[in-house]
């Protein structure tokens, strides 16, 4: 059974200020984070580190991003309510209800199967109306494309292609770009004209976008 206490409450309430000390300054980024319980993502063993800005393992070698991370990336989408974004990497399905909490509507692609599974099962019981795809982030989501902002929550190497292809004029992407430990945070516009142009906005770590999707854990 997942219960949120007053602990856990003034906990959130403590790590949005941080957040906002910190250079967060969308509103309705702070107030999702107020909102969401972080604690039902992490197994209970670390249930004392969950409003800590820190990364956590969530089992099959991947990490729930550091809050700070998941409220940088959140707020670079300048989203609107109502708006249709696409998230490459569910994990632990966090960034997902804070963008649900933002008034988006998400389709969230996971490779491995055993957390697309625990995120379904997890979000369902929050109560949460995410569209969640086992699959490979790479390729996007063409039928329901196009997207007015895409979020990769894993390392990219390279440009995807078809991501970019996927997004509705006057969009854009973020993502965290390049190989090795630390990557840029990128985002990508695509103008009414169909030109890319891109900006970077301070270095992150993320776990690596991988190919194909990934059934075996
Ligand atoms: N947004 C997540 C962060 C998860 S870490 C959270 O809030 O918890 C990144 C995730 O990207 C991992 O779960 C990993 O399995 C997934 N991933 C890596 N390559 C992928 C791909 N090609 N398609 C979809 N998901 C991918």
């Amino acid at each position: 059974m997942l219960t949120d206490t007053y602990r856990h409450k003034g906990l959130r309430k403590k790590l949005a200020q941080e957040l906002a000390k910190s250079g967060i300054t969308d509103q309705r980024v702070l107030d999702a984070v107020n909102k969401v319980p972080r604690h039902y993502f992490l197994s209970s063993a670390f249930l004392e580190f969950a409003y800590e800005n820190k990364a956590f393992q969530i089992g099959a070698g991947q990490t729930i991003s550091a809050p700070y991370t998941v409220a940088t990336q959140s707020q670079l989408l300048k989203l609107k309510p109502g708006m249709k974004v696409l998230e490459i990497g569910t994990g632990s399905g966090y960034q997902t209800c804070i963008l649900c909490e933002m008034g988006a509507k998400v389709y969230s692609i996971e490779r491995q199967k055993s957390l697309h599974n625990n995120a379904k099962t997890l979000l369902a019981s929050m109560g949460y109306k995410a569209h969640l795809i086992y699959g490979d982030g790479y390729k996007g989501l063409p039928a329901f494309s196009p997207f007015d902002r895409i979020i990769v929550t894993c390392a990219v190497p390279r440009v995807p292609e078809d991501l970019l292809m996927q997004l509705r004029p006057g969009g854009f992407l973020v993502m965290p770009y390049g190989e090795g430990e630390v990557q840029e945070m990128m985002v990508v516009t695509e103008s009414e004209d169909g030109n890319f142009t891109s900006e970077i906005f301070g270095k992150f770590s993320f776990v690596p976008m991988l190919e194909k999707r990934n059934s075996a854990r």
